[in-house]
């Protein structure tokens, strides 16, 4: 089965070949490439300067939307309407945000640590996927001023160590963006296409490390490339190294050459912000020269690249103890690495290059624009799929995506549409109810977001489950496609370990034809399928919050004051009046107020528990 050809502009299906553009998604700065006259290109912003597009979100008055350069400006003027390094929340909950303890100038809704976080602009409320969107948006409008025709299909690369959610999340925002997302790809996988090293793989396959160094994140991977085929051996990393903590090494320097420091600095915004840029353009002239001279309030400053280098040399070893670990995990030596590939902006500094290569004890290849090689790569990989490169071999991929239905009617993908088959792919679930003794698991195909916009391929019980408290069975759901594209869904309760299964063909009674309009239908219908999807996963959460709060009232009845209980219980009501409406915004409100008003007496609760748990125990 190969990819179904949808004009989206017409809104019908064609036959003739489209360009397919590629998109690194970065947490920085994105990129947008496509195939010019047979090689591929990263398009240019309009003053035909730079290919790169600040992955930056500012929200002006009048609901006014601005992405990259011009969002960038209000960093420092605005922070709290202007949202960066989206990328580090795609597909996380706001557990996942506390453990990392994520730094942000804007704020993060904190109401249900389990769910997907959002990010509070104002009264709106936005999902990572959401300002993901805007930013493909602004790469999608970029290349069709460059081409002038519409485009509709995208390849993205996202990080090697991406988890399905995150990978899910990614192919959201693109669907959100207008954009069929064909294919997501690693970000090593792409580097390693651009440098064409799958081209020259000898037949008993080859070992490449990817040293990613950009501007707050540094990532290795080690890959396996062999007839074609990338296999990620292992990753590691540290999300919060890169290029910024160079530039604070010469922010540093230079602050001590104007006897300050930068805590008196912080206080004169315009003099950091100042020092700030000047430090990068200081580590960016190093790359090229031996000294650098700048002017700063009047005073000359000054470093020479040894010692930038001598300074900033712990931050290169760090990276090596990640090489290191990478080799460890994948249980190779040093000498089993065949090429090195260099990618990031950072990677420009000729200490990066020598030493890694010194490392690895070979030398690396860089004559790509490292900033650019993602992108470059992910549209050549779109380019195979347009089934322009006819050397590469195209696998059997499924046409459309397979999930089953979740509460409130929505559509949980398990495995994604244009995925490799034979495939398999699993989550865990759990129930909603106490004392649930049978679940039934409706399996659908589709790109909607509602599963009563897909189309149903059957359905089975999972019965005998031991009643147990909501939420503490654990159910696996397997989905096993085989080559001849039969579909068997496995469901297993872990704890008793009853199971049930099922085997249904997904392409049975279905024409390539209907598939397209399918396809089609979930992306003329994005929006509002977000919108609907928005709300319904809202209103789960407040019921989620509107039964522990009522718990919460009647647990610590002997504790709480009347007055303390009588807001409480307006507030529950107020959010379960809002549940009634199709507002998202307003239910998260709700539930903000709710959680503010309600955390420092959960605290207080919590201790006077603790405390009478400890007398109890003391006395025993
Ligand atoms: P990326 O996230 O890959 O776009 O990388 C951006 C980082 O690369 C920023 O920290 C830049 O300061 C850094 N960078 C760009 N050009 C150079 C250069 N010539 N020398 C050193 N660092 C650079």
């Amino acid at each position: 089965m190969a990819i179904i050809p949808i004009n989206l502009k017409e809104g019908k299906i064609e036959q003739a070949k489209e360009i397919i553009i590629g998109i690194d998604l970065g947490t920085t700065n994105s990129l947008v490439a496509y195939m010019k006259d047979g090689a591929a290109t990263c398009v240019k912003d309009a003053n035909g300067k730079s290919t790169l597009v600040p992955s930056v979100v500012h929200f002006g008055t009048n609901d006014q939307i601005i992405v990259g350069d011009a969002a960038k400006e209000h960093l420092i003027t605005d922070p709290a309407n202007t949202i960066y390094s989206v990328k580090r929340l795609m597909g996380k909950s706001y557990k996942d945000i506390l453990e990392k303890g994520e730094q942000l100038g804007y704020s993060i809704l904190d109401e249900d640590t389990d769910s997907l976080v959002k990010i509070r602009v104002g009264n709106r409320f936005y999902t990572p996927i959401e300002l993901s969107a805007l930013i493909l948006k602004e790469l999608k409008t970029r290349i069709e001023g460059e081409i002038g025709t519409a485009v509709s299909k995208a390849v993205i690369t996202v990080p090697a160590y991406f988890n399905d959610n995150q990978r899910q999340a990614t192919r959201d925002a693109g669907k959100l963006a207008g954009l069929d997302v064909l294919r997501i790809v690693n970000e090593p996988t792409a580097a390693a296409l651009a440098y064409g090293i799958d081209r020259t793989t000898p037949p008993d396959g080859e070992i490449i490390a990817v040293y990613d160094l950009g501007g707050g994140t540094f990532d290795i991977s080690i890959l396996r490339i062999q007839d074609g085929i990338f296999e990620v051996l292992s990753t590691n990393g540290d999300t919060y190294l890169g290029g910024d903590d160079f530039d604070r090494i010469i922010i540093d320097y230079f602050s001590f050459q104007l006897k300050t420091d930068e805590k008196t600095l912080e206080k004169e915004k315009e003099t950091m912000q100042e020092l700030r840029l000047l430090a990068e353009t200081a580590k960016k002239a190093l790359s090229d020269n031996e000294r650098f001279d700048g002017i700063l309030k009047g005073q000359p400053v000054s470093i020479t690249r040894l010692e930038f280098e001598e300074k900033s040399r712990f931050l290169v070893e760090k990276t090596l103890k990640c090489c290191q670990n990478a080799l460890s995990d994948a249980k190779l030596t040093v000498a089993q690495i065949d090429k090195i590939v260099m990618v990031g902006g950072s990677t420009r500094m000729p200490v990066i290059k020598n030493t890694v290569g010194q490392f690895f004890n070979k030398p690396v290849f860089d004559h790509l624009n490292p900033d650019e090689v993602v992108a470059l790569g992910a549209a050549i990989q779109a380019d195979v799929l347009a089934g322009n490169q006819t050397d590469i071999l195209l696998l059997d991929i499924t046409p459309l995506s397979l999930g089953i239905e979740t509460v409130g009617g929505l559509m949980d993908v398990i495995i994604p549409r244009n995925t490799k088959v034979p495939g398999k792919a699993g989550r865990q679930y759990t129930t909603s109810v106490d004392g649930q003794k049978n679940l039934k698991i409706s399996i659908y195909q589709g790109e909607r977001d509602l599963v009563a916009h897909n189309r149903k391929l059957g359905e089975f019980i999972l019965a005998g489950i031991p009643p147990m408290p909501a939420a503490l069975p654990k159910i696996d759901i397997h989905f096993i496609l085989n080559a001849d594209g039969i579909l068997t869904v496995k469901a297993k309760e872990l704890r008793s370990g009853v199971a049930q299964q099922i085997e249904v063909k997904p392409t049975y009674g279905i024409s390539e034809e209907e598939m397209g309009m399918m396809l089609l239908d979930s992306i003329q219908n994005a929006q509002s399928d977000m919108q609907q999807r928005g709300v319904l996963e809202a209103r789960n959460e407040a019921n989620n919050i509107l039964l522990s709060g009522q718990k919460f009232l009647v647990q610590n009845d002997a504790i709480l004051s009347d007055e303390e209980k009588a807001t409480t219980q307006q507030l529950l009501d107020a959010l379960r009046a809002s549940t009634q409406l199709d507002d998202k915004d307003a239910i998260h409100a709700a539930m903000d107020a709710l959680n503010q008003y309600t955390t420092p007496l959960a605290h207080r609760t919590m201790d006077v528990n603790i405390g009478a748990a400890l007398k109890g125990a003391s006395l025993g």
